[in-house]
């Protein structure tokens, strides 16, 4: 049986021009950047291009605002609370939406156990965030408020240029986490006025543990990493230039085929999601229309998503039920919650996230496993 991946959200594989283009930076051209001789400049070289292709994806003032750090999770830390401690003379409130990743969700409560106050802004039931809300709960001693660009267990995407504008009338920094985003849509952090954006390498076919924060010129979050001074003395330490050249060159192939694919994966995904809508007691999660082109997400009434996961992976086909960063715990998921779903409708939930091996072929038979899977769990099911 042909294997399909339809678990791209979760980790994406190393597109193979990506391995071409870097691999020379471990073995041959890989001189410590901070060196002064010749290979060092090579490899001084070789991260600016990288930061050059990172700002030309989100459309940044220049290469100078991009910085590498070990991934999103580092990225989110180092925007939330460097940024939150560097303005405490503004104030101490801090907000994030109620659908927020695990990182961004423990770096805002690691604030509030030190003194800050940190406030959940609420979704509807498509899981967009509540502007008015914000506006009113926005204060002159708020400092960072996260929204995420896109959501990568509901697939939507929120409306971050409306946000910024109200956070900016009251002086605070748009964080946005466009990790499930970069590289799938585009992102233009000038015209939205977003204030700090984190970006991940292994959600765009770059390789893993490595990511990136845009931080706008004239923020200066705290640093937290202390050393030799790197990464414009925000994030200290010897650059990971494998990983950082990948990053670079697949920053560059998302932004050059980005329209092409989007298209490719939009057709396949609305086929998916007409077609699996017909299985009775289904639901589509997220919102229809505003969503990444790449993601379809359901709830399953009466069945747990664990079982329907390891059901689909009889056929050998890999879905996600809920985020992989926290999928251990066998708790309901906290953005299903958000949308106001009851527990037992959060646990029967399927994540299907598209991506490069993926093709029309393959509807049929990812339609015929997803139905077989539910009548086959619902017969057993006490409920
Ligand atoms: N933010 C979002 C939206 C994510 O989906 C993830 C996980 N891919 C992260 C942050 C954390 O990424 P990482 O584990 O690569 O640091």
């Amino acid at each position: 049986m042909e294997k399909i991946y339809l678990d791209y959200a979760s980790a994406t594989p190393v597109d193979p021009r990506v391995l071409e283009f870097a691999k020379r930076f471990l073995m041959k051209d890989m001189g410590n950047a901070s060196s002064l001789h010749s290979a060092g400049l090579g490899t001084r070289k070789a991260i600016v291009e990288a930061r050059t292709r990172i700002a030309e994806l989100i459309n940044a003032e220049s290469e100078n605002d991009i910085i590498f750090t070990s991934g999103a999770t580092e990225s989110n830390n180092l925007a939330i609370k460097g940024t939150a401690m560097r303005n405490t003379r503004k104030g101490k409130k801090v907000m994030a939406s109620v659908i927020e990743h695990i990182s961004v969700l423990n770096s805002m409560k690691e604030l509030s156990k030190n003194g800050f106050e940190f406030g959940m802004l609420p979704v509807d039931s498509m899981g967009i965030i509540d502007l008015d809300q914000l506006k009113e709960r926005l204060t002159d001693d708020t400092t960072v408020v996260s929204i995420m660009y896109a959501n990568n267990e509901i697939g939507t995407i929120e409306p971050i240029k409306a946000a910024a504008k109200l956070i900016h009338e009251k002086g605070g920094f748009l964080h946005v986490d466009a990790t499930a985003a970069a590289g799938k849509i585009p992102i233009d952090v000038q015209n939205e006025g977003i204030d700090l954006l984190t970006i991940s390498s292994n959600d765009m076919y770059g390789p893993q543990g490595v990511g990136a924060l845009y931080i706008k010129p004239g923020i200066k979050p705290q640093p937290f990493i202390l050393g030799g001074g790197q990464e414009r003395g925000f994030r200290s330490g010897t650059e990971n230039l494998f990983g950082i050249a990948g990053m670079g060159e697949a920053a560059r192939l998302a932004k050059e085929e980005m329209a092409e694919e989007n298209g490719r994966l939009q057709k396949i995904r609305d086929q998916l999601i007409e077609q699996i809508l017909e299985i009775e007691n289904t639901n589509l999660t997220g919102h229809r229309t505003q969503r990444l082109p790449h993601h379809a997400s359901f709830t399953f009434g009466r069945i747990e998503g664990e079982s329907i996961l390891l059901n689909m992976n009889q056929y050998n086909i890999q879905i996600a039920t809920g985020s992989a960063c926290t999928s251990r715990t066998l708790e309901a998921s906290h953005v299903l919650l958000a949308l106001g779903l009851k527990h037992e409708e959060a646990h029967g939930s399927m994540i299907i996230s598209l991506g490069k091996s993926n093709s029309e072929e393959q509807i049929p038979h990812i339609v015929k496993a997803v139905r077989e899977t539910i009548e086959r769990l619902r017969a057993m099911s006490p409920l």
